[in-house]
C-alpha cells in the first residue's frame, strides 16, 4: 500500500493569568502579552506497518527526561518524536530562566497543560490519516544564507532548506514539514510578546497557500546561526526599502520570504514512491560537565535525572564557588539522552538532540588559535556518513541538551578564540566538550 498521513495542531500559549518567564536570553524576562498564538504541530505518517508521529512544539525545548519518555509510554505503536524551534519568545519549559539563577521559571501546572495537549494533538493527527502521496524538495541558494548571521567563528551556515510534503488523492494539502536552521529569536531580548516568531509566520503562509497543516522544524542552529547578526539589513519586498532590526516586521520578512522559497521549491519535488518507513533511535549518556548545570541539578531547578554509569544516581554534595558561596550540587556523571535516524525511500533525516554547530553536519571544522584543545581530533561530519539523497536534520529532536559544541573550537579558557579579547559564547550552554563526539559518532553508529 501507500502512504497514510494525518495533521492536527493545538494551542499551546500560556494564560498569561499569572506571570509567564520567557525563555531564552537573560532572566526574569515576563511576558506582557501574547502577539500570535504558540502552537504544538504534529503530522503523522505511515506506510500501514509503521506509523511516525512528529510534532513541533513553538517553544525553547522539551527535556528527554521526564516530558518525551512519559509521551512515548503511552503511545506504544506509534513511533514519536518531539521537537521544539527553540522559540525564544515562549515560557521557560526548561527552568533556567526564572527571576534569578536559584528560582526556576518552569510553571508545573504550564506543563501539565502543554503535555495534555501535546497527547490531544497526537490523538487528532493519528485520527485524521488519509491516502496520501508524498513528496521531497529542496533548495540551498545563497539568499537562504543571507538570511542566517552566524555569531561566531568560523563562519559556517547552512542554507539547507528542505521540504517533505503529503497530499490527499484530490492533491490538497495534508501536512508540509519544513526544516530550515536559524535562532527563533528575531525580536531580540527587549521583546516581551509572546510569538511563535519567524516559523510561525512560515507556517501561516503555507498553510494558506496550499492547505493542510505546516510543521516547522530547526535543524544545524549552533555556533551560532541567529537574525540577530545578519551580516546586512533584510529589504522589505512590499517597500524595497530595508527592515528596521529586531521587530516583527523583521520577523514577518523573513518567515515570508523563506516561505516563498519553500512554495517554489514545491515546483520541483520529487514523489517518494519507495514506502519503506524505519526509524532508529540510540540512547547516549553524555557527561554532565558544565558545573552551573550540574548546580542547578542540584539545587532542583533542572528537573532531569543524572547517571552514573547507567544508573539513575540521585546522590548530591556540596561545592565552594566564588559566586555563590556553598551550594549543592548532583554528584552523578551524565545525563541519559537520544540520537536518531528517520528514513522514507530517499529522505534521510538525523535526530539530533540539541543545538549542533554548522561545521558538525557539514563539515568546515578547523583550527582556531586560542582553542583549548587545539589539536583535537575532528568528529565524524553528519551528513557525510548520512546516505539519502534528501539530508534533513532536525535539531532538539526529543530533548534540548544545549550547544552541541566541535572540541577543535571548545574554548573555556584564555587566550581566547581567534585572539579575541572576550570570550566566545556557547560554552555556558553546553554539557561539555565531548558532547559532540558522542552525538555524531552515536549517529554514525546508526545511519
Ligand atoms: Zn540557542
Amino acid at each position: 500500500m501507500g502512504f497514510l498521513a494525518g495533521f492536527s495542531k493545538e494551542d499551546i500559549t500560556p494564560s498569561l493569568d499569572k506571570k509567564v518567564y520567557l525563555a531564552g536570553f537573560g532572566r526574569n524576562r515576563t511576558a506582557e502579552d501574547a502577539h500570535d498564538r504558540l502552537w504544538a504541530r504534529c503530522l503523522s505518517l505511515s506506510n500501514g506497518k509503521t506509523t511516525v508521529v512528529l510534532v513541533s512544539l513553538d517553544l525553547i525545548g522539551l527535556f528527554y527526561e521526564p516530558y518525551v519518555l512519559k509521551l512515548r509510554r503511552e503511545f506504544e505503536n506509534t513511533v514519536l518524536i518531539i521537537a521544539s524551534t527553540h522559540n525564544h519568545n515562549g515560557p521557560d519549559t526548561l527552568g533556567l530562566w526564572g527571576p534569578d539563577v536559584f528560582t526556576s521559571g518552569l510553571d508545573s501546572d504550564y506543563m501539565s497543560l502543554l503535555i495534555s495537549r501535546i497527547r490531544l494533538c497526537i490523538g487528532r493527527a493519528l485520527g485524521s490519516m488519509k491516502r496520501a502521496r508524498l513528496f521531497v524538495t529542496m533548495d540551498e541558494r545563497e539568499e537562504l544564507m543571507d538570511m542566517q548571521g552566524d555569531g561566531r567563528p568560523p563562519i559556517v551556515k547552512d542554507p539547507t532548506l528542505n521540504i517533505l510534503r503529503a497530499v490527499d488523492s484530490t492533491g490538497e494539502g495534508i501536512f508540509t514539514l519544513i526544516q530550515w536552521s536559524n535562532h527563533p529569536e528575531t525580536l531580540g531580548g527587549s521583546n516581551r510578546l509572546i510569538t511563535a516568531d519567524f516559523p510561525g509566520v512560515i507556517c501561516d503562509k503555507i498553510e494558506g497557500e496550499v492547505g493542510g497543516g505546516a510543521v516547522y522544524v530547526n535543524g544545524a542552529i549552533g555556533g551560532l546561526l541567529s537574525p540577530l547578526d545578519l551580516e546586512k539589513p533584510l529589504i522589505d519586498l512590499e517597500t524595497s526599502g530595508k527592515v528596521e532590526h529586531k521587530t516583527f516586521r523583521e520577523m514577518e520578512v523573513l518567515g515570508l520570504r523563506v516561505a516563498d522559497i519553500a512554495l517554489e521549491t514545491f515546483e520541483r519535488a520529487e514523489e517518494v514512491k519507495n514506502a519503506s518507513i524505519n526509524v532508529k533511535f540510540k540512547n547516549i549518556f553524555i557527561p554532565l560537565r558544565n558545573r552551573l548545570f550540574r548546580i542547578l541539578a542540584g539545587t532542583g531547578v533542572l528537573k532531569r535525572p543524572v547517571y552514573t554509569g547507567g544508573e539513575v544516581d540521585i546522590r548530591t554534595g556540596y561545592l565552594n564557588t566564588s559566586e555563590f558561596g556553598y551550594v549543592k550540587t548532583v554528584l552523578g556523571e551524565d545525563i541519559l539522552s537520544e540520537v536518531g535516524v528517520f528514513n522514507i525511500g530517499p529522505v534521510q533525516i538525523a535526530l539530533i538532540p540539541g543545538e549542533i554547530y554548522p561545521e558538525l553536519v557539514n563539515g568546515g571544522l578547523v583550527r582556531l588559535p586560542g582553542a583549548d584543545f587545539p589539536e583535537a581530533p575532528f568528529e565524524p561530519i553528519i551528513r557525510h556518513s548520512m546516505s539519502g539523497k534528501y539530508k534533513f536534520i532536525i535539531g532538539l529532536a526529543d530533548d534540548e541538551i544545549g550547544y552541541i559544541i566541535p572540541m577543535c573550537e571548545w574554548d573555556e579558557e584564555p587566550p581566547w578564540l581567534n585572539n579575541s579579547s572576550e570570550p566566545p559564547y556557547g560554552e555556558v550552554n553546553s554539557l561539555g566538550y565531548d558532547t559532540a563526539r558522542i552525538v555524531c559518532e552515536s549517529i554514525l553508529s546508526i545511519v
